[in-house]
């Protein structure tokens, strides 16, 4: 169990360095020190929300995506009083930008409140290396300076990397202008593939998009609902993944018999999915990750309605193909000849495309991270992967695990970076809970 702390670095200030610095701040304690370092132009934007593009709304309505755990109405309240919604409009799925806003102006409105208490430091600079010294961290900057504190808290997110081989990512500087009506290839079908339909949209590109995954799924949407109430002890913990498959098929096979919505029993179990993953052996872990997570996916991470309705009006009017199958050859000329072959029939088929887009998603191996800071602490053997090399090894407590075993007291991670131990962490409403309880932890 990590010990109290005064100073706390957080290496990160996307959503979850923002929405931790929030909760530790609620602390009244004077001798407080927050050290929030970020290496974008702007705070609380990150990955997910560096769009510019109305059309990319959040996928969690505004009900669900306030910063603090305690108080769950926050975001929908700014919303209402910047005349951003109205009640009668709810369920909102806001623009992810005007999300980036609310938490710019949370941060604002710290800074200023914290101004007279010295209590919060904001610095614009990538972190290079964290090092443990005897009574606390160090975090190098790439300016040349360091910052010290009691600890550090890794809150980096998503791995940014480019995308490899052919396949490029969207919105990069690869991204160049395209012919309009050139055919263009989508490597994934969830919401990543979605974001580039509309981006491509946007720009005025009218040419079909071949989108490619091993099952060509789409995710659902979401619709207004209620989720069922379920209780710990109903919930089969730590079975062989195949039972509790068939027993979660028969949960809701019942409940739709009852006139409910699958989706409200897939919202109903959400509160549990992180003990469910805990419990479960290794092998049910990677079983999971590797034949049944595609389809947990398009019924968990849902879209929009608007933006289901535009995403299926392309798909049936021919101008989005959905392929299930795999990229078997590229071969780049005047663009790209890619061989897919097909999930179901085996087949090989070809597809003459102007360009690849990567949208297969942006959970990489950890230790191949592209982020110096993440990197440099496995090189070194204070942080291991965890089993399933999705994230990093961290305790329940969110302290980082060295490459002995070791829990280490003074480096912690928060966020997506967390996955392999709470896996359903990627998410606003699992990060706040996640923050305030690490908050109370290294505070009381
Ligand atoms: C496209 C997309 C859409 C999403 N939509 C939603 C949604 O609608 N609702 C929802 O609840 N969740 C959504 N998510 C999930 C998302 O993971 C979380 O909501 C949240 O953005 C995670 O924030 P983060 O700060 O942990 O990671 P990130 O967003 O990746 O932010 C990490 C931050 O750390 C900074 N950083 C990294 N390394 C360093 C370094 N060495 N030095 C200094 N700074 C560094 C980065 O610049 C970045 O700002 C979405 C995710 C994606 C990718």
């Amino acid at each position: 169990m990590t010990g109290r702390a005064n100073s706390i670095i957080i290496v990160g200030g996307g959503a979850s360095g923002v929405v931790l610095a929030a909760h530790l701040l609620k602390s009244p304690n004077p001798d407080l020190r927050v050290t929030l370092i970020e290496k974008r132009p702007h705070f609380g934007q990150g990955i997910a929300y560096s769009t510019l593009l109305s059309a990319h709304v959040l996928n969690v309505s505004a009900a669900g995506m306030s910063a603090y755990a305690d108080d769950p109405g926050n975001f929908w309240r700014w919303l209402l009083e910047r005349g951003l919604a109205t009640p009668e409009q709810a369920p909102v799925y806001a623009p992810r930008g005007v999300y980036a806003r609310y938490l710019g102006e949370l941060l604002d409105d710290l800074e200023v409140r914290e101004q007279a208490t010295g209590r919060l430091r904001l610095i614009r600079e990538e972190s290079l290396s964290i090092t443990p010294t005897a009574s606390g961290v160090e975090v190098a900057l790439a300016n040349g300076t360091s910052v010290v504190a009691h600890l550090a808290v890794l809150a980096t997110g998503h791995d940014e990397e480019s995308a490899q081989g052919h396949a490029i990512r969207m919105g990069s500087e690869a991204d160049t202008a395209l012919p309009p009506d050139s055919r263009v290839m989508v490597l994934g079908t969830g919401l990543s593939m979605v974001d580039a339909f509309l981006s491509l949209e946007q720009r005025g590109h009218r040419g079909d998009i071949i989108a490619v995954s091993r099952r060509g799924l789409l995710p659902s949407p979401h619709r207004k609902g209620n989720p069922i109430k379920l209780d710990v002890a109903d919930i089969p913990l730590g079975t062989q993944l195949s039972y509790f498959v068939g027993w979660f098929r028969d949960l809701i096979r019942e409940n739709q018999k009852a006139g409910i919505d699958w989706r409200d029993v897939v919202d109903g179990l959400r509160p549990f999915n992180q003990k469910i993953w805990q419990n479960w052996p290794s092998s049910a872990k990677r079983r999971f990750v590797e034949h049944t997570k595609a389809w947990w996916d398009i019924h968990r991470h849902r879209m929009a309605p608007e933006v289901y309705a535009r995403v299926t009006e392309a798909v049936q009017s021919g101008r989005i193909r959905l392929v299930a199958g795999r990229v078997v050859g590229i071969i780049a000329a005047d663009g790209f000849t890619v061989e897919v072959q097909s999930r179901h029939t085996q087949r090989l088929e070809t597809f003459d495309v102007a360009r690849i887009y990567d949208c297969s998603g942006i959970v990489r191996d950890i230790s191949t991270s592209s982020n110096s800071v993440v990197r440099s602490l496995v090189d070194r053997g204070l942080a291991r992967p965890d089993p399933l090399r999705i994230g990093l090894d961290v305790s329940a407590n969110c302290e980082i695990i060295a490459g002995d075993g070791s829990a280490s007291a003074k480096l912690l991670a928060v966020g997506p970076l967390t996955r392999g131990t709470f896996f359903e962490i990627d998410a606003i409403p699992d990060i706040r809970v996640q923050c305030a309880r690490l908050s109370k932890q290294l505070l009381g």
